[in-house]
């Protein structure tokens, strides 16, 4: 009987990407993946410590996990251990511990376990990109990893220190790993890593990447997944003339006030990141934008918070995603003066996701009367659910569809609530 094993998944698309490369290689080799909640022989948790909130919901799961019955193995990975490893240790011996660039080490280790040996994952050679390509996946969507990594250092920021320095995947490898995943089938690809606009491989950057991306054979659409608005110039821009990419992306402002951007250590200024807004918007006006906020950086005044409030408002991202401010061991921002209390990052937060719910309804009601090529996630009930190109929901009535189908609708209308979906109509 084959073994079963189970994933969970925290935080950003690389730890997606990985996890799906890591139940790929277990498919592959026989095993049943299970729901998380259900009982399997092997619980992977993939975990992520990027605020303190995050650190709390990836121990509820490993404990979780730890204290199902039964002899399941538990298997922890992710930025927490390069953060947290020895605590972790300390804490429960049963279960195994796997840093960031020894992931790929983990398939040769369980097995290694059933075998009764134990296999040390610190005794492989460390890889960031030795992932196999994913056959199987959570998503519709096959994420590519680009790059690893990040140099930026910014003050609030634990990433680089369990991430550790930028590291670039070479072009070939890319390309091939694009080509093998269009091969099982993808129809839509996302550009993946911690920090994607600093790609840099042996003179390549990320606009000339993504020009290369953009030349491989196919019948196949690119997304770009979360960036930071450094590291690239007006080709990258140009390059959303090529229907092949996505009018989408998820552009991290952070703050809206120059002085705790500057703080923030962020390379860019408030105008820098307008001027990309206005370029992208003006060949593109319906160009979908999505963004990071964080509330409460130490020092941030009453002005600064009005000043994000306003531009994000004014910018009108259909998406933000709002953190507060949490001290990260070892940051620069860990020892700023001004901590803010966290009732006051309570109310900024509750004020920016009320701004980006409105700009979120707004947004989508703009699209009404558009045609839009959906790729199908999910059909149940007569209806199918799936993205168009902006990377908005839209769910329309079918006769027969399957998920991964590719089917022309015109959006006539939104439904309610606090995260409406489109509604649509197929095309002939
Ligand atoms: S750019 Fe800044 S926020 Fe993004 S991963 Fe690097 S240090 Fe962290």
């Amino acid at each position: 009987m084959s073994r079963k094993i189970a994933f969970k998944t925290l935080g950003c698309r690389l730890n997606q990407f990985e996890t799906d490369a890591l139940a790929s290689e277990f498919h592959n080799a026989g095993y049943q993946i299970v729901d998380f909640e259900g009982k399997a022989d092997v619980y992977v948790v993939n975990t992520c410590t990027v605020t303190k909130q995050s650190d709390k919901k990836s121990r509820n799961i490993i404990n979780h996990a730890a204290r199902k019955p039964g002899e399941g193995l538990v298997v922890v990975t992710g930025c927490m251990v390069n953060s947290q490893k020895d605590a972790l240790e300390n804490r429960d011996s049963s279960t195994y511990f796997v840093e960031n660039d020894r992931k790929t080490s983990i398939f040769p280790m369980v097995e290694a376990h059933y075998k009764g040996e134990i296999l040390h994952p610190n005794s492989l050679d460390p890889d960031v990109f030795d992932y196999k390509p994913a056959d199987t996946t959570f998503h519709t969507r096959s994420l590519i990893k680009i790059q690893d990594g990040c140099d930026n250092f910014c003050t609030f920021c634990i990433v680089p220190f369990v991430r550790g320095r930028a590291v670039s995947r070479p072009f070939e490898k890319i390309r091939e790993n694009i080509l093998q995943v269009l091969e099982f089938g993808f129809k839509e690809i996302v550009l993946t890593g911690v920090n994607i606009g600093r790609y840099d491989h042996e003179g390549m950057n990320f606009e000339l990447l993504v020009e290369k991306i953009l030349e491989i054979p196919g019948d196949f659409r690119v997304r770009i997944s979360s960036i930071e608005p450094d590291g690239y110039g007006d080709r990258f821009i140009e390059l959303f003339n090529n229907p092949k990419l996505l009018p989408h992306l998820h552009i991290c402002l952070q703050s809206g006030s120059d002085p705790v951007l500057l703080r923030m250590r962020r390379m860019y200024s408030l105008s820098e990141f307008r001027a990309i807004v206005d370029k992208v918007r003006s060949s593109h006006p319906d160009f979908n934008l999505t963004t990071d906020i964080i509330v409460g950086f130490p020092g941030e005044t009453e002005n600064d918070f009005k000043a994000t409030c306003d531009i994000v408002k004014d910018i009108g991202f259909s998406h933000i995603h709002t953190f507060k401010y949490s001290k990260r061991k070892g940051t620069r921002a860990e020892r700023m003066p001004g901590q803010i209390q966290e009732n006051l990052k309570n109310e900024r937060s509750e004020i920016i996701r009320l701004i980006g719910e409105k700009n979120k309804r707004k947004y989508r009601n703009s699209l009404i009367g558009q045609t839009q090529t959906v790729l199908v996630e999910k059909v149940l009930d007569g209806k199918a659910r799936g993205y168009g190109e902006y990377y908005v929901p839209i769910v329309f009535p079918v006769s027969s569809a399957s998920k991964n189908d590719t089917i022309t609708v015109r959006v006539t209308g939104i439904s309610d609530g606090d995260d409406p979906d489109l509604i649509g109509e197929m095309l002939p």
